[in-house]
């Protein structure tokens, strides 16, 4: 671990062994800093330069720091009154679609878990470290499991991407407050939750996980018309309009790409055999297992 006694010996360092030293501070640091790193005590150039070292290390945050981060964020939102689903069933259910599509990840070492989120509102967010959430309102709006995989693939699409990392990072640097989060992991949570869970992500970061999604789908031999039909459905007017659309905009256009990869891009067994229950299509099936089930 880096810790603050380390870093103000910087303000002793002669002038021209100066940037010598900085360079052999950032190997250390990046050999051995782990998420709590204290906050520096240094001249001020340095702090700069340290704060540009932190904000590398946390673009390249090992797999177990994400995790760990991820699990931070979780409790964060179950302490902010976030209800996940008690009924086995549904949570089960959802698992298995996750279990399923696991193998396709770019990212498939993570320890994935999926989650159900009580919630009437229509949405589905990632974190970091492999935690996805999609909620009831989510399930009951589905058709049948291909269209439930297809967001779930969207969202591990984000998370094999780093978004929320990217984010995190982008949202430090432009508050101001590179030294001050980073080693405070609890502070760090707050930033994620609110990012993955409130605000809109970016265009091209949709675009992005959609094309992981629909590979992962593809590859995990589901149908990818689910994709697109979905959000076609989710477009459709009703009342004041699922959240799903606020957080993951741009929809018209993602459709349109989607659209477009899919009759252009490979196929699955499903496009040749688009046998309603392994490809997920059995609408009667999901109604009578999944959405009969949810009270929400
Ligand atoms: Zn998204």
């Amino acid at each position: 671990m880096l810790n603050s006694s380390r870093l103000s010996s910087k303000s002793s360092i002669s002038r021209p062994n100066w940037l010598r030293r900085l360079v052999s501070l950032v190997a250390i640091a990046s050999l051995t800093c782990t998420l709590t790193i204290a906050s520096a005590q240094a001249v001020p150039i340095g702090d700069l330069l340290f704060q540009g070292v932190q904000i590398m290390q946390f673009s390249n945050l090992s797999q177990r720091d994400e995790v760990q981060l991820a699990a931070q964020m979780h409790d964060n939102l179950l302490s902010k009154g976030t209800r996940l689903s008690t009924d086995f069933a549904i949570n089960r259910y959802v698992t298995d679609i996750g279990q399923r599509l696991v193998p396709s990840s770019r990212r498939s070492g993570l320890p994935f878990n999926f989650f159900v989120v009580q919630d009437k509102s229509v949405n589905a967010f990632a974190t970091m470290g492999g935690y996805v959430y999609v909620t009831t309102g989510l399930l009951k709006a589905a058709d049948n499991e291909a269209q439930v995989a297809s967001v779930i693939s969207h969202e591990m699409g984000h998370i094999e991407k780093r978004h929320l990392i990217a984010q995190i990072k982008q949202s430090m640097i432009t508050r101001g407050l590179v030294s001050t989060i980073l080693g405070n992991n609890s502070a760090l949570a707050n930033i994620g939750v609110d990012l993955a869970f409130n605000r809109p992500r970016g265009r091209e970061d949709e675009f992005q996980a959609d094309r992981e999604g629909l590979r992962i789908l593809r590859d995990s031999n589901y149908a990818v018309s689910a994709m697109p039909a979905f959000m076609r459905k989710l477009l459709r007017p009703r009342g004041n309009g699922p959240t799903f659309l606020s957080t993951h905009p741009a929809i018209p256009d993602r459709v349109k790409a989607l659209d477009s990869a899919i009759k252009s891009g490979p196929t699955n067994r499903c496009d040749a055999n688009p046998r309603l229950s392994t490809c997920g299509l059995d609408d009667v099936a999901y109604q009578s297992t999944v959405k009969q089930r949810i009270a929400i």
